[in-house]
C-alpha cells in the first residue's frame, strides 16, 4: 500500500501557487483565450515531496521527479507527461523559465497531476456502485470495419466480458445496449444519468495508417478559464484519475503500444454528468493489433485489465469502500491511482506491441469505414 503523498491537513486550496508570469508577447486579438497560468516544476516537486531523479538516456532536457512508482517526467516544449511510465498528452506544453526550471500549466497540475497523485482529494468522489458500459456504434452504424476486426462486434463482445467480470466484483453493470442497436449520444447519456453513482465507459476501436497501433484512452477537456462549464467539467479531476487507472492497467496488461491518455471534445464525453472515459482499445487497421483484437483471448485480457482499472479507481477515491471484493476477487489496497508497477523505461521504438502468434479470426467484411470513434 502506498500512502497519499501529502499530509491530510494540506489541501489543494492552500497550495501556494506563486505563478510565473508568461513571457511578454505581442498583443493578442480579443478572441484569443487567456494565456494559461504556469507553476514552476520545483514548486510542484516540493509540494508533493517528490525527489529529483536522473533523466533517462536519450531524453535530453527532460526532468524527472518522483518516488517509487510515481515518477513524473516532463520535457521542455513538450505537450506530454509520463506518469509512472505511462503517457498523458497535456492541455498546455511544458515551458522553460530561463533559469533551468520547467513550468507546468496550472490546469494540468490541478486537473491531471493532483487527482492522479491524490485521488482522495477529488471533490466529487463518491462510492462507485454502478458501471455503465457503452458499446460504441450499433445497428446500421458498424463503426470501423477492417480486414481484421469489426468495431461494433468487438465493442459488444468486450462489453459482455466486462459485465461478467465487474458483476463478480460487486458492481451493478448497465449496458447502453446489448443487441447491436443504434443509439444516439443522448440515449447513451440518458442511461448514465439514470444510473446510481455510476462511472461511464464507452468502448471503441481506432483506425489510421496500417503501421499505427496502440491503446488510447480519452476523457473530456477541462474547461478553460471563462469558458462555460459542460456537465463533464464537474468531474474533471475524477475523469483524469479514472482514465489514468484504466489506461495504465490496459497498457501494462497487454503490452500494447502506449498511445497515451488524451482529452477530446467528443459530445458524448462532454455531456455525461459522471466520471467517464472512452477507450480506444487498439487500431483495427493494423494487421497485428487488429488480428489480436479479434481474438476472444485478447478481449478477455483487455476486460480483466479494464476491470482492474475500475477497481483501482474506485478504491483510490474511496479507500474505505466496502462494495468489494467478491469472494474470488484479489484484494487490492487503496493507493494512488497507479494501477500497475512501472513499466521498463520507454524506448523510441514505434513497434512496442508484443508480437502474437495467435491465428486471427477473420471478421466479416461490410465496408471500409475509416472513421474514428
Ligand atoms: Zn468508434
Amino acid at each position: 500500500m502506498k500512502p497519499s503523498l501529502l499530509p491530510k491537513l494540506l489541501c489543494l486550496a492552500l497550495l501556494p501557487l506563486s505563478l510565473t508570469a508568461p513571457a511578454q508577447e505581442a498583443p493578442a486579438p480579443a478572441t484569443t483565450p487567456a494565456e494559461p497560468e504556469y507553476v514552476p516544476l520545483e514548486q510542484l516537486r516540493s509540494f508533493y515531496k517528490l525527489m529529483p531523479q536522473a533523466s533517462q538516456k536519450g531524453y535530453t532536457g527532460t526532468r524527472t521527479v518522483g518516488n517509487t512508482g510515481t515518477a513524473l517526467t516532463f520535457g521542455p516544449g513538450k505537450k506530454e507527461l509520463s506518469i509512472g511510465g505511462y503517457r498523458w498528452l497535456l492541455t498546455h506544453p511544458v515551458k522553460e523559465d530561463g533559469t533551468g526550471d520547467l513550468l507546468i500549466s496550472k490546469v494540468d497540475m490541478v486537473k491531471l497531476i493532483d487527482p492522479v497523485l491524490r485521488p482522495t482529494y477529488i471533490s466529487d468522489r463518491r462510492l462507485v456502485r454502478t458501471v455503465v458500459i457503452d458499446p460504441g456504434h450499433g445497428g446500421y452504424d458498424t463503426g470501423i470495419v477492417s480486414d481484421y476486426v469489426r468495431e461494433d462486434d468487438f465493442a459488444l463482445q468486450l462489453a459482455a466480458e466486462l459485465k461478467e467480470l465487474l458483476s463478480k466484483r460487486g458492481y451493478k453493470v448497465v449496458l447502453t445496449h446489448a443487441h447491436n442497436r443504434h443509439l444516439s449520444d443522448q440515449q447513451r447519456i440518458a442511461t448514465a444519468n439514470e444510473a446510481d453513482a455510476p462511472i461511464f465507459l464507452s468502448l471503441h476501436l481506432n483506425s489510421g495508417r496500417s503501421d499505427i497501433h496502440g491503446i488510447e484512452t480519452y476523457t473530456a477537456v477541462p474547461a478553460a478559464p471563462g469558458e462555460p462549464l459542460r456537465p463533464a467539467n464537474k468531474h474533471d479531476a475524477a475523469n483524469a484519475a479514472l482514465a489514468f487507472a484504466l489506461h495504465s492497467a490496459m497498457v501494462n496488461s497487454t503490452g500494447a503500444r502506449d498511445g497515451a491518455c488524451r482529452r477530446a471534445r467528443y459530445s458524448l464525453l462532454n455531456s455525461i454528468d459522471c466520471p467517464a472515459a472512452m477507450i480506444l482499445a487498439g487500431y483495427a487497421t493494423n494487421k497485428t493489433e487488429g488480428s489480436r483484437l479479434a481474438t476472444a483471448e485478447y478481449r478477455h485480457q483487455l476486460a480483466e485489465a479494464i476491470t482492474r482499472g475500475v477497481s483501482t479507481f474506485a478504491l483510490a477515491i474511496n479507500p474505505d469502500a466496502t462494495l468489494e471484493p467478491a469472494p474470488e476477487a484479489e484484494p487490492e489496497p487503496p493507493r494512488p491511482v497507479k494501477a500497475d508497477p512501472p513499466k521498463p523505461a520507454p524506448t523510441k521504438s514505434k513497434t512496442t506491441a508484443k508480437p502474437t502468434k495467435r491465428k486471427p479470426q477473420k471478421a466479416p467484411r461490410r465496408n471500409k469505414n475509416k472513421r474514428r470513434r
